[in-house]
């Protein structure tokens, strides 16, 4: 029988999700608040719907892509989201039908991905959270990575999907551990971005040219998807156009020094990286490509290039 899936959210990520699920010949349908998102994922492929009962009537699995938890829960649970109980008629937990999967690839917190997939449970509704790796370009190419968390039998039924959508899939645990191994992926990323940029300045100093020191720590112990990915793809071209924005990379940091609290640890390095993030809003903007935190540890060699 042929999978029929559902994509909502069809911003730099859910676009590309729902372009290659529809490449892989899945019936794909997409539900974005934004009509010129729904138009882009038309053109590639994918049915475009204008409501959620639309899209729910028809699909088998459905795959989130919303900037935030709060996004997930509010759609999943609606107004209900926030009571002890009672049903939103308008949330899709109201409006799907009981044997539905719900692959959320938000980068979310653990606690939301529990909550809502408790609360869909009883109505015989399976989540699982699946935040991803690779950025727009992993998205449209079908090669992001995944970590999972995920009840076994569940994870099984959604695999010929999550197959077509990802390169590689870590299942990490249960319900609620793929956004705890994302959270950390994240708060690492945060930091080598800061810390290969202190590299390059110091080395640029030195008189080692920013090429050549990628170069060599890429070949070394000091590389990191700061050194051979982030930096020459977005930074030293200064392109700066990862399809990734400064907003969601602090709400990640953000969600990281959430749960180093929630968990009472003191982290001397994540907390002193999670403090820079916060401090560039004063010069940039949430809408700035996220590599740009670069450009505060030294906006001669890394400032824009136009
Ligand atoms: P985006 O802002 O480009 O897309 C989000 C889309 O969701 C938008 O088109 C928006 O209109 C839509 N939306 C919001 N609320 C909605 C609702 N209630 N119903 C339907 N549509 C709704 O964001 P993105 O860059 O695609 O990121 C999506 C998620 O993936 C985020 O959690 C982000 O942290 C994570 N992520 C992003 C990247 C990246 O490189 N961009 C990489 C890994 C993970």
């Amino acid at each position: 029988m042929t999978t029929t899936v559902g994509v909502i959210g069809l911003g730099n990520m859910g676009g590309g999700m729902a372009a290659t699920l529809a490449r892989h010949d899945f019936p794909v349908f997409g539900f974005d608040l934004s009509q010129a998102a729904r138009d882009k994922a038309a053109a590639a492929g994918v049915i475009p719907v204008s409501s959620l009962a639309e899209l729910l009537d028809r699909i088998d699995v459905v795959i989130l892509s919303l900037p935030k938890a709060e996004h997930v829960e509010q759609l999943c649970l609606g107004k209900a989201a926030g009571q002890a109980n009672g049903l939103d008629a308008s949330s899709l937990m109201a409006l799907a039908r009981p044997g539905l999967i719900v692959i959320d690839t938000t980068t979310s917190t653990p606690e939301t991905s529990r909550k809502v997939a408790a609360a869909l449970a009883t109505r015989g509704i399976d989540f699982i959270d699946a935040p991803v790796s690779g950025g727009p370009k992993g998205a449209a190419s079908g090669s992001m990575s995944m970590v999972i968390g995920a009840e076994e039998e569940v994870l099984a039924r959604a695999m010929p999907v999550l197959e077509a959508m990802s390169g590689s899939r870590v299942h990490v645990g249960s319900c609620g551990a793929g956004n705890v191994a994302k959270i950390a992926n994240n708060m690492l990323a945060a930091c080598h971005l800061i810390s290969t940029a202190e590299a390059v300045s110091m080395a640029a100093k030195a008189g080692v040219s920013p090429e050549k020191l990628l170069e060599g720590l890429n070949a070394g112990s000091g590389r990191s998807g700061a050194s051979q990915v982030m930096f020459p793809s977005w930074v030293i071209n200064k392109a700066f156009d990862s399809g990734f924005t400064m907003g969601l990379m602090r709400k990640d940091v953000g969600l990281a020094s959430d749960l180093t609290a929630e968990l009472g640890l003191a982290l001397p390095l994540s907390s002193t990286v999670a403090q820079l993030w916060d401090e560039s809003r004063a010069t940039l903007d949430d809408s700035e490509d996220f590599c740009a935190i670069v450009q505060r540890t030294d906006p001669t060699l890394f400032g824009h290039g136009e």
